[in-house]
């Protein structure tokens, strides 16, 4: 969608001065890729009829940068289209009981452990999450891994087939162990059918949820507004949480879900790491479809992991020339903590298009830190002391060839270099020109 839309705006924009058949071209060529984005063809129309009214309106034609307004027209029409602005959960109730639903596949057991983990980290709950899958003993599993990962515990019957009593005996669980939040995990099936649906809603019948939250695969394109209004009209739930966004997704269901089903999108899941979760906004959401890249939460999340104190502490020890492998191994830990590399760089403007089909993964720091493993405390501390003889020792250590050490060495020289820079007013300068 962002391909085509960016072609269509261009067309526009290279040009000087715009006639009205170029308006209505133009409005026609991104009516055609909002359907080719598999966005509902009533929803494009209106919205596109909407942009051409507004184009001419605002005079588009006598406008000096004719490709700007433009662009900014169908950017606001997008933001109103999903519905304008954030939409937080509903956090009421003694506990809070929040029913996650949808298809299987969609992500829902991951979504629930990244839910958990927002709300355990920024709003300072206590949550239980609550495996209702009875079918695939696999997914109960999978609720425990993501539990452990974060520090959440999973409540679980064995054995047991009926998920409503499961529910309701997790609630009663959590308001004897002081839990404030339940986040209750559903079983799915591949297609929407009358048993599963019936299941969904006598859980929902049972427990009452305060928010009830149907999570949906946005790779799944129109499919995923049939999935959602069969939900709605079941359920008729509170909102909308769409999941794997990181992958090459169309942005037609972000786009039509809203305003078919009149329920708002509240979470996007960018990824498979639990922090790659984001709360939805409407007006991020078009910058990224227009392409101007998720900037605002790139920077967002890069500042909730940068820790101050750690920081102030580096930089000291890079004026003193104290900066070793344990730091360099922290710096690596920062920056898996932010999440998925190519998640992130996706959210650069211009970027996302570019590292499409480039692997970058998680791995490429393990052979680093294989090798980081292998140094004494002392070698990681001096690196200077690291001699040939100690180079093949710690090549042995960590399976890797000699080649691989001094080439780490080298990044690691070259690293202690830059940041060096960064400190001087060299690179006072550079970072003021880049927060420009
Ligand atoms: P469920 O059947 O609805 O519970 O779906 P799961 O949570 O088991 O997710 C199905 C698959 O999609 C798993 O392999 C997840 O790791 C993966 N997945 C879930 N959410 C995301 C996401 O936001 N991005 C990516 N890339 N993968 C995801
Ligand atoms: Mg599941």
């Amino acid at each position: 969608l962002q391909e085509k839309l960016d072609k269509a705006l261009h067309n526009i924009s290279g040009r000087g001065k715009i006639t009205e058949i170029n308006v209505a071209e133009t409005v026609k060529e991104i009516r055609r890729a909002l359907v080719d984005a598999d966005v509902n063809y009533k929803v494009a129309k209106d919205l596109t009829k909407r942009v051409q009214d507004k184009a001419l309106g605002e005079n588009v034609l006598t406008s000096l940068t004719p490709g700007q307004l433009m662009t900014k027209i169908v950017h606001d029409e997008l933001v109103d289209l999903m519905g304008g602005s954030q939409e937080g959960i509903n956090l009421s109730g003694k506990p809070t009981v929040i029913l996650i639903a949808g298809l299987q596949g969609s992500g829902k057991t991951t979504f629930s452990g990244k839910l958990a983990n927002y709300l355990q980290t920024k709003r300072n709950k206590k949550p239980l999450l609550v495996a209702c899958d009875v079918y695939r003993p696999a997914a109960i599993d999978q609720l425990k891994v993501l539990g452990g990962q974060i520090n959440v515990p999973v409540f679980t019957e064995d054995g047991s087939t009926n998920p409503s009593t499961i529910a309701e005996n997790a609630i009663n669980f959590a308001k004897a162990n002081n839990h404030d939040v339940v986040i209750v995990d559903t079983a799915g099936r591949l297609a929407i059918d009358e048993q599963m649906m019936n299941e969904i809603k006598s859980v929902h019948y049972f427990i009452k949820p305060q928010e009830t939250l149907f999570v949906v695969d946005s790779m799944t394109g129109q499919d995923a507004v049939n999935t959602a209004k069969a939900f709605n009209d079941a359920l008729n739930f509170d909102g909308v949480v769409l999941t794997k966004l990181d992958g090459d997704t169309r942005g037609g269901a972000a786009l039509t879900i809203r305003s078919v089903v009149e329920k708002p999108i509240k979470f996007i899941s960018t990824g498979e790491k639990m922090e790659a979760l984001d709360l939805f906004y409407p007006e991020r959401m078009a910058d990224r479809i227009l392409g101007m890249g998720d900037v605002v939460s790139l920077v967002e999340r890069a500042q909730e992991q940068f820790d101050e104190e750690e920081a102030k502490k580096l930089h000291k020890k890079i004026a003193k020339n104290e900066f070793g492998f344990d730091d360099f191994l922290k710096q690596i830990n920062q920056i898996k903590k932010m999440g998925n590399m190519k998640d992130l760089m996706g959210m650069i403007p211009g970027v996302g298009k570019a590292i499409k089909d480039v692997e970058i993964s998680d791995d490429a720091f393990k052979h680093i830190e294989a090798i980081i493993y292998s140094m004494t405390p002392e070698e990681r501390r001096r690196p200077s002391i690291i001699n040939t003889q100690r180079k093949n020792r710690i090549a042995k250590g960590a399976g890797r060839k000699i080649e691989d050490i001094n080439q780490l060495m080298k990044q690691f020289d070259q690293m202690g270099k830059m940041m060096k820079m960064m400190q001087g007013p060299q690179g006072k300068q550079m970072m003021q020109m880049m927060s420009k």
